[in-house]
Order: C-alpha cells, then sequence, then structure tokens
C-alpha cells in the first residue's frame, strides 16, 4: 500500500498568511465556484490569501482545466498577491501518484473512481478522499495546523448546491467553511464575477474520465475532444477486462449499464440533461 504525502508547486508570492487563528486556505478546483472565489479574494471580499489546488495527476485532471490554471488563474493569483499551490499525491519513495496512474496499474484490483454498477448507482470511491482531501490535509499540518489551531478551508460551493455542503468530510486539524453560501454567489453568478477581473471562464473542473459526467459532457468530449474521449473507452475496457478474469461484474462510467462508446451519441443532440453531473463533496468540480 502506498502512504502519499504531498509536494506543493508555488504558483504565487509566497507570503505568510497564517494569523493566530490559524491558516485560512481555500480548495481550488479551478472551476467556476473556486475561481470566482479567487477574484473575490484578490478583491478583499473574502479573507483568504492561500489557494490549494490538489493536482490529481497531469494525465488525470482535464487538460482543459490545467491550462486554465497555468495561463490565467496562476498568473492572476500572483498579481494580487495570492499563494496559489499546486500539490500533488506522493508516495513514501518521493515519486508522485496520479490517480489515472493509480486506475492503469498492473494487476491492480481496486478502483478508486466512482464507476458505475449495472443500476447506474455509483460504487464507492476513495479518489477524492485520496487525492485531494488527504493531500491538501497533509500540506496544512505541515504548514502548522492542529486540532488546537486548526486550518480554516474554504470550499466553493455555491447555494444552488446547497446539498454538497452537508456531504462533506472535516478532520480534526481543519474547520471547513464556504464563503460562498455566506455570501449568496449562485453557480450561475460565477462567470460575471470572473469576467469582471478580466478573465475568461474556466472550463468545468473534473477528471477526464470521472464517472459523474453527465452524458452531455461525454458527448461534447466525443465531438470535441476525441482522443481524450478514446482513452476514456479504452480506460473501461481495461477496468472491465481486469474484472473478467476476477469473475467480476463490469462497471462503467456512465449509469446506462452499457460501453461507453455505445451510449454516447455521435451526432444528434441530446433531448434531455441527465443527472447532476457533480460529486456530492465540494472537493471536485468546483
Ligand atoms: S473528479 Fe471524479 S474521478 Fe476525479 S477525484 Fe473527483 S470524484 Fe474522483
Amino acid at each position: 500500500m502506498t502512504q502519499g504525502s504531498a509536494t506543493q508547486t508555488s504558483h504565487g508570492p509566497d507570503t505568510d498568511h497564517s494569523t493566530v487563528t490559524g491558516l485560512r486556505t481555500f480548495s481550488y478546483g479551478g472551476g467556476w465556484q473556486s475561481t470566482a472565489a479567487l477574484v473575490l479574494a484578490a478583491r478583499g471580499e473574502i479573507d483568504f490569501g492561500t489557494f490549494l489546488f490538489a493536482n490529481v495527476g497531469a494525465d488525470s485532471e482535464y487538460p482543459a482545466t490545467l491550462r486554465y490554471v497555468a495561463e490565467h488563474a496562476a498568473p492572476f493569483a500572483a498579481a494580487h498577491g495570492i499563494d496559489l499551490f499546486e500539490l500533488h499525491r506522493t508516495r513514501r519513495d518521493g515519486s508522485t501518484e496520479t490517480l489515472y496512474g493509480r486506475l492503469m496499474r498492473e494487476g491492480s484490483r481496486s478502483i478508486p473512481i466512482p464507476v458505475r454498477m449495472s443500476n447506474g448507482a455509483p460504487g464507492t470511491r476513495s479518489c477524492t478522499a485520496d487525492f485531494k482531501i488527504k493531500v491538501i490535509g497533509r500540506w496544512l499540518k505541515a504548514h502548522g495546523a492542529n486540532a488546537t489551531q486548526p486550518a480554516t478551508v474554504g470550499i466553493g460551493i455555491s447555494v444552488d448546491e446547497i446539498h454538497r455542503a452537508n456531504a462533506r468530510r472535516c478532520e480534526p486539524h481543519e474547520r471547513i467553511v464556504y464563503p460562498l453560501l455566506d455570501l449568496g454567489i449562485r453557480r450561475a453568478d460565477c462567470p460575471r464575477i470572473i469576467r469582471s477581473a478580466g478573465l475568461p471562464v474556466p472550463p468545468k473542473s473534473s477528471c477526464w474520465f470521472c464517472p459523474f459526467h453527465r452524458l452531455t459532457a461525454w458527448q461534447d468530449m466525443r465531438r470535441d475532444e476525441p482522443g481524450l474521449f478514446d482513452r476514456a473507452c479504452h480506460l473501461e475496457d481495461t477496468l472491465n477486462d481486469r474484472r473478467r478474469t476476477l469473475d467480476k461484474d463490469p462497471v462503467w462510467l456512465t449509469r446506462y449499464n452499457a460501453p461507453l462508446s455505445d451510449v454516447v451519441p455521435t451526432a444528434d443532440p441530446l433531448p434531455f440533461e441527465d443527472g447532476d453531473g457533480t460529486c456530492d463533496s465540494g472537493w471536485c468540480f468546483t
């Protein structure tokens, strides 16, 4: 079993934003809500000077998200005196472990992502905990957070997704807060806030293979990024080849109990929107 720690890449001035009340950090996912939070922090409308981007892997995050962070979010943070740290999960030997790497590891028996069972329900996942929550938690501990001096961690849940605020996990050295809820900000408000700072609106952030994707997101990928779509099909096939040898039922990246390439339409627009297209924790898709 690998035991990860966190390595970091600094995208900011590395000033000391700790105070007598402990570290104040924001979990940055590279999506609409956390980028809006970055803008609000730059304006002084919320009090967060450190943003932590738990990158689940250069081969795992949606490529457009990584481009956005490098080309827009990081320069913006630096220009406004905000630390944006990119964190990675590392093994005991110091090497970086990525979520895609764990999924594709030869002989692996567990599936850390919320693949769908034959009834469409997502399976239990460990990806968010292992590659985001624990990675950020370790960084916070390494920077002085403890049970008597917990770090504040802002999560970018907006008021229209308030149900996600009830499903978070909390460690003794962390205090989770939802600044967008306090300000009454909806997801639909985020593009205006982001554009008002001169930033382009980021793509929806997630892993490109996430089984929480809506069917419309898969359809967009198949049309606009066919190479990435083929990789997702290959991942699904690989997981099921492995399960077949273990005499286990197949699992899927969509809720439709069939291979991705059969389920996702190639041309016609979908007549309906399916599912909620997000995860329930607020650590991903924000
Ligand atoms: S985006 Fe999906 S696959 Fe990636 S860490 Fe979050 S829940 Fe897991």
